[in-house]
């Protein structure tokens, strides 16, 4: 396979972009390679610069459900240009949008619209803490909900201790607020809750992982969060950046039944825009400016491009909700195929898969947290993704992240998938 453009403009990039790359994953540190430049996508395939053409396993991380350059969106989106970039002034298309978020997700009464997913999950702990006068928040271990100060922070040396920051950078002050758990695990939950009676503001979980690869919550898990949240008066926060509009029309909060009281979006809610979003019980969101004290703007907030490109997009799985029952036949029969492939080959590798988006994890433990997802064998993970990318299929380059499938991605394609698969495993000759 031909690299020679990629590796071109790679070297180029690192003159003049940290790391030659505008976000880290994507310069294939972890994987080994060069990082291809892609400059064209359409339904399952991204094409790079060196004319090869992969399909796409991630979907630019979870907002491509229908598949690149998906035609009633890119339509609306050519309207849109025609009246003009950005206006700075309310718009008719914000009002529709926030319309269609409140009617599709089961917690959201009021939304906000902001440009990432970063911006949700940093103002909806600002909310959180404006809202009950308290000052700490409650992160799990493996969770990633964006690149805020108060997010980088792991767990030090057990959950009942305080962070550390993961970067330079984070002050220690800001790491003394963000209390981290480990997933899953409801005992260290409730005791952390307990030592800190009275001071904890907020709660953020990604209520399905995909940031440690696609981890579940067990059964009760999301029910026993909600419970002690309730109880403690704690707000509870969904990140459905990525589960939104992907696992359900209504995000895991519908697939689980279980309604937190904010939520926070980006993501597929953009249709590839950059939006981002957060929204929940009334009462709390009208604390946000200008109806409340609590401040959060946006100069590009509300975009009109990105508007029409996101409506479309809700508007689109709205009406065509057996997507979801396509697409979680998709990842069942995709995650069985590896499963079978596995023991074909007597290895004993874990797979997790929800609806669409699965991990393999190089593994014989079952993943349900940081813990066991940091027992992968992260070195053979690198050849197997490499041998995949040979072969045409392009898989997120870290172990540590979900895949995701879109409605592109058919029979004959799960095919051609599993046979690179059988045939990359066979290679990298485990
Ligand atoms: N929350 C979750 C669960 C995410 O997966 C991400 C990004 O991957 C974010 C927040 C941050 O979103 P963004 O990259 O749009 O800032």
């Amino acid at each position: 396979m031909k690299n020679k453009n990629s590796t071109k403009l790679f070297e180029e990039a690192k003159q003049f972009i940290p790391g030659g790359v505008n976000s880290p994953v994507r310069a294939f540190k972890s994987v080994g390679g060069n990082p291809r430049f892609i400059k064209r996508a359409k339904g399952a395939y991204l094409t790079d610069e060196d004319n090869n053409k992969y399909i796409d396993m991630i979907g630019s991380w979870g907002p491509m459900i229908l598949g690149h350059a998906f035609g009633p969106i890119e339509n609306e989106v050519r309207k849109a240009v025609k009246s003009g970039f950005s206006f700075g002034a309310p718009t008719k298309k914000e009002v529709t949008m926030a319309k269609l978020i409140c009617d599709l997700v089961p917690s959201v009464e009021m939304v906000r619209m902001v440009n990432s997913g970063t911006e949700a999950t940093m103002s909806a702990i600002r909310l959180a803490r404006a809202y009950t006068g308290k000052d700490k928040i409650i992160k799990f271990e493996g969770c990633y909900h964006g690149h805020g100060d108060a997010f980088l922070i792991s767990a030090g040396s057990g959950a009942m201790s305080m962070g550390h920051p993961d970067s330079p950078g984070v002050t220690q002050a800001t790491a003394n607020d963000t209390l981290t758990v480990p997933y899953n695990n409801t005992e260290a939950l409730a005791q952390i809750i307990k030592k800190n009676k009275g001071k904890i503001a907020g709660l953020i979980i990604e209520p399905v992982v995909g940031n440690m690869g696609c981890v579940l919550p067990n059964d009760g898990y999301l029910a026993f969060i909600r419970e002690i949240c309730t109880k403690e008066n704690i707000v509870l926060i969904f990140d459905e950046v990525m589960t939104g509009f992907r696992l359900a029309i209504g995000g895991a909060q519908e697939r689980f039944g279980i309604t937190p009281d904010l939520t926070t979006m980006g993501k597929i809610i953009g249709g590839g825009m950059p939006v981002g979003a957060y929204g929940g019980r009334k009462e709390i969101m009208e604390m946000v400016s200008p109806s409340g004290p609590m401040y959060q703007a946006g100069t590009l907030s509300g975009n009109p491009i990105a508007m029409s490109a996101g409506i479309e997009m809700l508007k689109h799985l709205k009406k065509h909700k057996d997507i979801y029952k396509d697409l979680d036949e998709a990842g069942l029969e995709l995650a069985t195929g590896i499963r079978k492939s596995l023991k074909e080959l007597e290895i004993d590798y874990t797979v997790n898969q929800i609806g669409s988006m699965y991990s393999l994890f190089f593994t014989d433990k079952q993943v349900v947290d940081y813990e066991t997802a940091k027992t992968c064998d992260t070195k053979t993970f690198g050849l197997y993704f490499n041998k995949m990318l040979e072969k045409g299929v392009y898989l997120a380059p870290s172990q540590f992240e979900s895949l995701f499938l879109s409605t592109k991605i058919d029979k004959k394609l799960i095919k051609k998938i599993l046979k690179a698969n059988l045939e990359s495993l066979k290679e990298i000759k485990l």
